[in-house]
């Protein structure tokens, strides 16, 4: 079905030309960065130098995609950690009651991810990855986008309109540009309205440093959560063991209270907020490195799926559409999702009219996860905006579900399950679970004790 052109090989660029592979004679890959032979960090993703948790939805998802995906993370050291057994999350003061929930989680440093999977997708016979490229237009006739503008990085425009040296023709366009997606402003460029957007400010400061942890500090734990704490709502930290034996420890901090880099620093911030257990094993933890900043402004979506006029060959994936905030892990999930959307779209209609149809099965991806992450930064303080009438019924509840979850490993089960979006958020509201929350955390606590 000819020539497939996908921009950027982060996650989400590469999973659609997986995707877009089975469906096309060929695909090229368009990537600004010189990609490295080896799992490092590089400059177009420098959130990969911090914990990127693929949720166990997106687990069971890419395998789907590349078969054997998360086998061979773990033949290459990552590990694999049964929730909640080996994995501690306290959340709202307490740490959620253990037990098996049915779920794994690949615990992968997002350059090793991402380095396996490029592998994988440049093993494909028809993909072509061409680096040191930057994408920097579309080409169009009429309603149909024909191709795009590149240009190597570096070297000046040399093309006679000013505007970029090389155009590559295709007959669909991807774009994964990440954050910075072009798409809407190509979409207003080419005479069509932008998409409504929606911003949800959470001036978000994240600090990650790399530690080797005493064998005995943690017990089998292999990750480590802390949220919504009373008195520090706004602090948090995430922590993965990762490959090559090493804990990936994040700290966050939401409106304006950003962790600090400084080894001392990091260990006092940690400590206003960490259970002893955590903040003991901290103090013992071995640093390797000197830790890296980030900052997200804001949660991002856009609703392409509302334009009324689109051109033909043009869809947009992962971040260029929705960006969350990153505290909850959702990101490369989605994309796996979005990724498999597409693939359905095109098995099942080819390219008639395929950014509509994409566009609206992307949509159902997203809606649940973006309302989790968007209705919960809004209970943040300093959060502006107004929560939807339905979260606000039912936040009483949430309260004691997460109260309940720390004595009952049935409701922790549900709560993780819905987070990990292996299950939908209905399902903490379903009779057998809302009977167990209303009881309440004093008959959960006793339940327990009896156990
Ligand atoms: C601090 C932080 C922590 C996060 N933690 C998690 C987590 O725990 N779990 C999770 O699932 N998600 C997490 N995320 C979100 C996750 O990183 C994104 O959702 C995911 O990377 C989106 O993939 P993408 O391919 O759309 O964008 P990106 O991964 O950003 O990739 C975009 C690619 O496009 C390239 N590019 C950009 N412009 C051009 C151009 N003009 N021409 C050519 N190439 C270009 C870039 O070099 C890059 O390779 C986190 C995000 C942040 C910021």
């Amino acid at each position: 079905m000819g020539h497939a052109i996908v921009l950027g090989a982060g996650i989400s660029g590469l999973l659609a030309a997986r995707a877009l592979a089975w469906h096309f004679d060929r695909v090229t890959v368009v990537e600004r960065d010189r990609l490295p032979g080896e799992a490092v960090p590089r400059r177009g993703v420098p959130q990969g130098r911090h914990v990127h948790a693929l949720l166990a939805r997106g687990g069971e998802a890419i395998d789907v995609l590349f078969p054997g995906l998360t086998g061979e993370l773990e033949s290459l050291g990552a590990p694999v950690s049964t929730l909640l057994t080996e994995a501690s999350y306290n959340l709202a003061g307490g740490e959620l009651a253990r037990g098996d929930i049915g779920a794994r989680m690949v615990q992968a440093s997002r350059p090793l991810l991402e380095s396996v999977v490029r592998e994988r997708v440049a093993a494909l016979g028809q993909v072509k990855i061409i680096e040191g490229y930057d994408a920097t237009g579309l080409t169009a006739e009429g309603s149909r986008v024909t191709g795009v503008r590149i240009r190597a990085r570096g070297r000046p425009s040399t093309a006679e309109d000013g505007t970029s040296g090389e155009v590559v023709r295709g007959e669909l366009v991807v774009d994964a540009l990440g954050r910075a997606g072009r798409s809407a402003a190509w979409l207003a460029e080419l005479g069509y309205a932008r998409p409504s957007e929606r911003r949800v400010k959470v001036d978000l400061g994240y600090t990650s440093r790399l530690f080797r942890m005493p064998e005995d500090a943690l017990g089998s734990d292999r990750v480590l959560l802390v949220a919504s704490v009373p008195g520090h709502p706004t602090r948090g930290l995430a922590g993965m063991l990762q490959e090559g034996d090493r804990w990936l420890l994040t700290l966050s901090g939401v409106q304006g209270d950003h962790p600090p880099t400084d080894l001392a620093e990091f260990r006092a911030f940690a400590r206003t907020f960490v259970p002893p257990r955590v903040e003991a094993a901290l103090s013992r933890a071995e640093p390797l490195d000197d830790g890296f900043a980030y900052r997200f402004p804001d949660g991002v979506r856009r609703w392409y799926e509302k334009l009324t006029a689109l051109p033909d060959g043009l869809v947009a994936v992962g971040d260029s559409v929705c960006s969350f905030n990153p505290v909850y892990g959702q990101g490369m999930t989605v994309a796996v999702l979005e990724a498999q959307a597409l693939e359905r779209c095109l098995r099942e209609g080819g390219q008639e009219e395929l950014p509509r149809r994409y566009y609206r099965a992307a949509a159902k991806v997203l809606d649940t996860p973006w309302r989790f992450a968007a209705e919960a930064d809004l209970t943040l303080p300093g959060a502006e905006g107004k929560r939807a009438r339905s979260a606000r019924l039912a936040s009483g509840y949430m309260l004691r579900l997460r109260r309940v979850a720390h004595h009952d490993p049935v409701v922790a089960a549900g709560l993780l399950r819905v987070t990990m979006l292996l299950d939908p958020p209905s399902a903490l509201f379903a009779p057998r679970m809302a009977a167990r929350v209303l009881r309440g955390p004093e008959a959960a606590a006793r339940g327990r004790r009896r156990r």
